[in-house]
């Protein structure tokens, strides 16, 4: 089966500090992968180089099934700045078609179909006209994963898409995801640090330290030491 995605020994770094070194996985159609391992080893520096933000050192980040670069949805880690987003919802919804921006800043018919596609997809109708930066955190992450959802049909990439959400906003956001992923078949490569939530909704686990210590199934993770240990089970 073709891959819709295939990364080979991919090595990634600022300057000259090395983040990422030899890194290798790959994800069918419709497979969840979450990405999970101690801080700064550099999970959102690899979403960032899947997403084309940052060049590779080297090896080779390779899409297959009709995907490339540009039909990728990304939601990216929240900053300050981004929370005080002077936009309403709907701006911020038709912001991700990144594909299709027409001549003059002005958006497509089509484009402004995914946006409104996107906010009933995610139930947040009601609030398409209020400003962005009044929401509440959980609203915020919805605006920004259909957002994402706008650039893509095929595979999203989620940083710490559930940071700073209490439990029932998290589970909320969780199912919402895993809807995207079971009804529409959009793959997801979920950077996290909710262990819980990774095995709970992944098909895979990319566990990264100095260089990958884990690449397979939920399940073979759940049985080795390392996924005991992390996962506490
Ligand atoms: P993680 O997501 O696993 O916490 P990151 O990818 O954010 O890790 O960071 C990996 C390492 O790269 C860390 O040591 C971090 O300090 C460093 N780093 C991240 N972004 C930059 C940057 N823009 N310039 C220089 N170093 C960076």
């Amino acid at each position: 089966m073709e891959k819709l995605i295939e990364v080979k020994n991919l090595t990634m770094s600022y300057e000259r500090m090395e983040v990422l070194k030899n890194v290798s996985f790959s994800l069918e159609q419709g497979e969840w992968l979450s990405i999970v391992g101690e801080n700064g080893s550099g999970k959102t520096t690899l979403l960032k180089g899947i997403a084309g933000l940052l060049g590779l050192k080297e090896g080779s980040i390779d899409f297959g099934c009709g995907v490339t670069r540009k039909t990728v949805g990304y939601l990216p880690q929240q900053t300050a700045v981004q929370r005080d987003f002077p936009a309403c919802v709907h701006e911020v919804v038709l912001s991700g078609c990144t594909g299709g921006r027409k001549l003059f800043g002005m958006y497509s018919r089509a484009d402004k179909k995914k946006a409104h596609d996107a906010i009933h997809e995610l139930g947040i109708q009601e609030i398409h006209h209020r400003p962005y930066c009044d929401l509440s955190g959980g609203q915020q992450q919805r605006v920004l994963l259909a957002r994402a959802l706008c650039a893509t049909q095929k595979l999203l990439l989620l940083d710490e898409p559930v940071t700073g959400l209490d439990p029932l906003v998290s589970s909320e956001m969780y199912e919402s995801i895993h809807a995207l992923n079971k009804n529409r078949g959009v793959a997801v490569i979920m950077v996290s640090h909710d262990i819980a939530g990774a095995v709970k909704y992944s098909d895979k686990i990319l566990h990264i330290g100095s260089s990958v210590e884990f690449f397979g199934t939920t399940e073979e993770y759940l049985k080795s030491e390392l996924g005991r240990r992390f996962a506490g089970k």
